[in-house]
């Protein structure tokens, strides 16, 4: 049994995150860590704290979807008690980002913007679609519900950054939204555009456009069940292995071996 500390569990990925525990077999949810006080219908039997290094012991692994500063804390606190971490917030600066390196190399450390196996395949079939047509203009849209703290979404920012990365570019080239006489559009752009409303989950779409042709790769999250079966995953992986940072693929690649 995974013993698993969930933070941010009074958010909308904690408390999704906790209601699956309940029911799957090798995990046993140990304590919840909320900056705010324990909501109705936490299991009272179960600890609750504001401040993870107080329930956190080595063995354990922490399953995080906060924000920026919860990220840090978190990674900061499992690198001190000797517990993993898989982290999912988004959002983060560089200073954040290099904490998160820093604490991997005390403790195991897994970070993805989207814990999806969908969006997993997509990044895959955009690898593709951007060696067969290298020349379209690629654009992104992403929807989320009125909440949401950053934009653009984690997820559009990595997307954007394996159209980078297939390509080479130098300078980044990336374009937020567009507004008044911004004149024609440079062929290396990434434009990328934020919706936000209602109860959106996550919505992500890669758009390619061509001369008289366009075609667009499209992932959509009905329910975030899609997050924590991947965050679930990454739990077990983390707590066998040694430290370092690692990604979602290094799951997978575990699995199919
Ligand atoms: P939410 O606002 O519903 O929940 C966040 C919770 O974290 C809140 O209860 C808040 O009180 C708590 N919190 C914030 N800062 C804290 C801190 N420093 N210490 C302790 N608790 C803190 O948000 P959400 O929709 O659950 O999303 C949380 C994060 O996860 C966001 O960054 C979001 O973009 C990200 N997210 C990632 C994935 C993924 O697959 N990686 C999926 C969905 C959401």
């Amino acid at each position: 049994m995974i013993p698993i500390v969930v933070m941010g569990a009074a958010g909308r990925m904690g408390r999704a995150v906790a209601e699956t525990l309940r029911t799957v077999p090798g995990f046993k949810l140990k304590a919840g860590v909320d900056r705010v006080a324990r909501p109705a219908g936490w299991d009272a039997s179960l600890l609750w704290s504001t401040d993870p290094s107080e329930v956190l012991e080595p063995g354990d692994v922490v399953i995080e979807f906060t924000g920026p500063e919860g990220a840090t804390s978190a990674a900061e606190a499992c690198a001190r008690r000797r517990a993993g971490l898989v982290s999912g917030a988004t959002g983060l600066g560089t200073d954040q980002e290099a904490a998160l390196v820093r604490a991997s190399k005390t403790v195991a450390i897994l970070r993805s913007a989207n814990f999806s196996l969908g969006i997993l395949a997509l990044r895959r079939a955009l690898r593709e679609l951007l060696s067969a047509i290298p020349d379209w203009d690629v654009e992104i849209v992403e929807r989320h519900h009125r909440a949401k703290q950053d934009s653009p979404s984690g997820t559009a920012l990595l997307l954007a950054a394996d159209v980078v990365q297939a390509r080479g570019s130098s300078a980044s080239p990336l374009r937020h939204g567009r507004e008044g006489r911004v004149g024609p559009r440079p062929a290396a752009e990434i434009g990328i555009h934020s919706v936000r409303g209602g109860t959106w989950v996550g919505d992500h779409a890669v758009l390619f456009a061509g001369t008289g042709e366009s075609l667009e790769l499209r992932h959509v999250t009905q329910d975030r069940t899609a997050f924590v079966n991947g965050a679930l995953a990454a739990a077990e992986f983390v707590a066998k292995s040694p430290p370092g940072l690692y990604t979602l693929e290094a799951v997978l690649s575990a699995a199919a071996h």
